[in-house]
């Protein structure tokens, strides 16, 4: 702001003092912002306050040109007997900001990266063929209950379909309109996250993942049952995460290409060694049973549409 008073020195002091003085208070009082300002505080505004003040309003139409205070821009207003300027964010800006906000209440393990711009209202858009209603009806209902009220147990959803309807874009789209409202949503694509599990215990940071995960707020596990799994995962890990939620009650999706009975069945019950564990599976599945609703999504593949 120092600036203004040197830029305008330099400006009369070129000669044709007044000639330039006169042409510059010409082209700020033509100004609309400035005729506004002036005309809507008509009845305390006088010649002696505008001249008084017109080094501010100098600052006003430079810094309105310039827009160089990246996300502010100058504001007139009146402070007692003269016309001052304040700085305030502009719109543009605080959009951008919300939007920051909003993904970094969102923490994405292994997700796609357009999922953090995947929308509830794009998702509206269903055709005769499609029928992904009911699995839309049912995340509009948890997030308006959710959001009612956070304290109270709310099931998540186990949206189980085939490759391409739309699961994982649903997710997304719930994570960010939960993300919107303030709370914060961890979606992990869960065959990358057991990779991730996996090597974390050469680097002795596995029970600092495992808790960050089961304690987020709200947790989505996308795409559960596209790898197989070992004993281990199942119990000690899946098992350990499921159980932590069921105890705080706290909000779990999944999402599958399995329904729940074919998960029980054709994932959770036969490891990756073979052996066959129908009771481990069972107490698995009662936890997942316990998080969240089934819910069928049917459609087209959306895939290279
Ligand atoms: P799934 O997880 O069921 O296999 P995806 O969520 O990955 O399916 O969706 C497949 C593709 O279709 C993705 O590229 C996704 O971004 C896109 N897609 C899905 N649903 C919508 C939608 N409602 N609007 C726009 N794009 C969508
Ligand atoms: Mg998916």
């Amino acid at each position: 702001m120092e600036d203004i008073g040197k830029e305008l020195e330099k400006v009369f002091s070129k000669g044709n003092y007044k000639q330039t003085y006169d042409a510059i208070v010409i082209e700020i009082m033509q100004d609309p912002d400035v005729k506004k300002f002036i005309l809507e505080n008509n009845d305390k505004i006088n010649d002696k306050i505008i001249q008084n003040s017109f080094s501010k309003l100098y600052e006003f139409f430079i810094e309105k040109e310039k827009n160089q205070f990246n996300g502010y821009e100058p504001i007139l207003f009146l402070n007692r007997n003269f016309i001052d300027v304040e700085y305030r964010p502009t719109e543009e800006f605080l959009l951008k900001q919300r939007e920051q906000e909003k993904n970094n209440r969102i923490k994405a393990i292994e997700m796609p990266k357009d999922i953090k711009s995947a929308s509830l209202s794009d998702f509206q858009i269903i055709n005769e063929k499609d029928d992904r209603s009911q699995a839309f009806e049912e995340s509009l209902q948890f997030i308006q209950s959710y959001t009612k009220n956070p304290s109270e147990y709310n099931k998540g959803l186990y949206l189980y379909g085939s490759f391409g309807v739309g699961k994982t874009y649903l997710l997304g789209a719930i994570a960010n309109t939960l993300a919107k409202k303030g709370t914060n949503v961890t979606l992990a694509h869960f065959p990358s996250f057991v990779v991730a599990i996996k090597q974390s215990i050469s680097d002795n940071t596995l029970t600092e993942k495992l808790n960050k995960i089961k304690q987020s707020e709200i947790l989505m596990l996308d795409d559960i049952g596209a790898d197989s799994m070992s004993a281990w995962i199942r119990d000690e890990v899946l098992g350990v995460i499921l159980q932590y939620r069921m105890q705080e009650q706290l909000p779990t999706f999944f999402s599958s290409n399995f329904n729940m009975t074919q998960l029980e069945e054709d994932y959770l019950r036969i490891s990756n060694k073979g052996d066959d564990e129908p009771l481990k599976a069972k107490r698995i599945m009662e936890r997942i049973k316990y998080l969240s609703k089934e819910v069928p999504m049917i459609g087209i593949n959306r895939r290279n549409s």
